[in-house]
């Protein structure tokens, strides 16, 4: 029986019940979706329909809230440096949350902010605690899920630190965790792509921030070279990274019980991909 909860990042076209049916489609146990356009700062309301049906989708398909991620908009920035700019992010970040919670899940995921290199990173992580502790006041049942980043531009969060400084500024901790994403953390200077690298970065992880707070993984290979801090993300064997550390991830009880999300570029090879994660498992005296 697998402890291991492979998906992918499925289209909510034509409304976010469909999301179900393309995770079924491609044999998925978990998924992520956008419950709104992601490149748009509002959405259509969700009406009692539409929540409805992803309900019933979601039963029918026997994958659990806690094996859903959603991710939020790319627009929002909780660091932003500009309080007008800010104050936009955060009604649309409550919003995300509101959106989360009707449909009954329990988990968004999130990029943490970009500085845009107006104010001190340290400046730029206490905004977006702030942020986080604002939108935990207003809401129930929902986790934040930060996300680690490659580093691209003034993107925080690529460092392990990063996200520890964000988490300890968060008042309310049984609500927050993270999301490590395997192509951002490589681009980001973390090795993983030998057994030696794989156990190091990782227990740099759980000494910094800790497993209790791994709440979901992306899982990709990475187009862009070993701390290159570039976010390009590749199918699985054929980037940087190679095949190996998805052998070692699928045989890491550590990564049980939460979804592990392709975000990999050819979506015609989802299937595939997710079988091929899937056969990798049990392995663990054969690497
Ligand atoms: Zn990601
Ligand atoms: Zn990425």
């Amino acid at each position: 029986m697998s402890n291991k909860f492979v998906g992918a990042h499925v289209s909510a076209s034509g409304g976010v019940f469909n999301a179900v049916a393309n995770a079924a489609a491609i044999g998925a146990k978990a998924f992520a979706l956008f419950t709104k356009n992601q490149r748009q700062w509002s959405g259509k309301e969700l009406d009692g329909e539409t929540i409805d049906k992803f309900k019933n989708a979601l039963q029918a398909s026997g994958i659990l809230p806690k094996h859903i991620l959603p991710h939020d908009s790319y627009l929002i920035n909780l660091g932003h440096p500009e309080s007008d700019a800010r104050e936009k992010s955060m009604d649309a970040f409550l919003d995300e949350v509101q959106r989360c919670s009707l449909l009954g899940l329990e988990k968004l995921n999130f990029h943490p902010g970009s500085h845009l290199k107006k104010i001190s990173e340290d400046e730029c992580l206490a905004k977006i605690s702030e942020a986080m502790n604002v939108t935990l006041e207003k809401t129930k049942g929902v986790s934040l899920v930060i996300e680690n980043t490659a580093g691209q531009g003034s993107n925080l969060g690529w460092r392990f630190e990063h996200l520890a400084q964000i988490i300890d500024k968060v008042e309310d901790k049984s609500r927050v965790g993270v999301c490590i994403d395997t192509c951002h953390m490589f681009s980001a200077g973390y090795d993983i792509r030998t057994r030696e690298a794989y156990d190091k970065s990782w227990s740099e992880f759980d000494k910094i921030i800790g497993f209790k707070y791994l709440m979901g993984m992306h899982i990709n290979d990475s187009k862009a070279k070993f701390g290159s801090h570039v976010d390009r993300h590749h199918s699985l064997g054929k980037g940087e990274i190679g095949l190996d550390m998805f052998r070692f991830i699928m045989n890491d009880e550590r990564m049980n019980d939460i979804p592990l999300i392709l975000e990999t570029i050819d979506e015609t090879i989802w299937k595939d991909e997710i079988a091929l994660l899937y056969s990798f498992e049990f392995l663990q005296n054969s690497i």
